[in-house]
């Protein structure tokens, strides 16, 4: 069973920059993770693509698209990952092959045996290392019905589930969907009774593009 379409997806300046090559790699990552389980966003990057392809065909050559974005577009042509599972036994292979490849790639061969954290009676965080001093990545594992405890960040974080759901303020986000959430936000994700859930969060300052790429597209973010 294909997954479902994602309800929830990056902002359309997300998507931009990543098409633009000027996102942070830990946001990137989340990006073509996201891509992978969102033909919506699939197509939309695309899109992007043979805009700026078009508009770029007159500069140097410096300004063609970085070989990360072949390489992830690359990789949707991969099998569809097993659908949502069903509660039990977590972390098992099933689990990690159930991670889109992008991500999967930061991850090794066994979630179980990674250094997960204590952070509360049914929660564990395992800090990954994407990117050279840029947002602060990290896997969050909750158990059903878990609530998230409240918690502080200067910049936004954007959470990615990959397993199981969470409700936030009446809202059911489920495999592929994407939260984004403002320091300024007051809100408390609880994960749903049935599984545990599984999240990759990237928590970072405003998204900016820059760089040559990132300016020319600039003038078609509010299209
Ligand atoms: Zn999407």
């Amino acid at each position: 069973m294909a997954d479902a379409v994602p309800t929830f997806h990056p902002e359309p300046e997300t998507l931009l920059g990543y098409a633009a090559g000027s996102l942070d790699e830990a946001s990137s990552v989340l990006v073509a993770t996201h891509l992978a389980l969102c033909p919506r966003c699939r197509a939309e990057v695309r899109r992007l693509e043979t805009v700026g392809g078009a508009l770029t065909g007159s500069l140097e050559p410096v300004a063609l698209a970085p070989d990360a974005l072949a390489t992830v577009l690359a990789r949707l042509d991969e099998p569809e990952a097993p659908a949502r599972r069903p509660a039990g036994p977590a972390f098992d292979r099933e689990t990690l092959f159930s991670v889109p490849a992008p991500l999967r790639d930061y991850l090794g061969g066994n979630l179980s045996s990674l250094p997960w954290r204590w952070r509360g009676p049914s929660i564990r965080e395992l800090p990954l290392a994407i990117g050279d001093g840029g947002p602060r990545a990290s896997l969050i594992r909750v158990r059903p019905g878990t609530a998230l405890p409240a918690h502080t960040h200067t910049g936004a974080e954007t959470t990615l589930v990959l397993c199981g759901a969470f409700v936030d303020d009446g809202q059911s986000f489920a495999r592929g969907d994407v939260s984004i959430a403002t320091s300024d936000d007051d809100h408390q994700p609880v994960a749903t009774p049935d599984a545990e859930c599984l999240c990759f969060a990237v928590v970072d300052g405003p998204l900016r593009l820059t760089g040559p790429i990132g300016r020319l597209f600039n003038p078609f973010l509010r299209l």
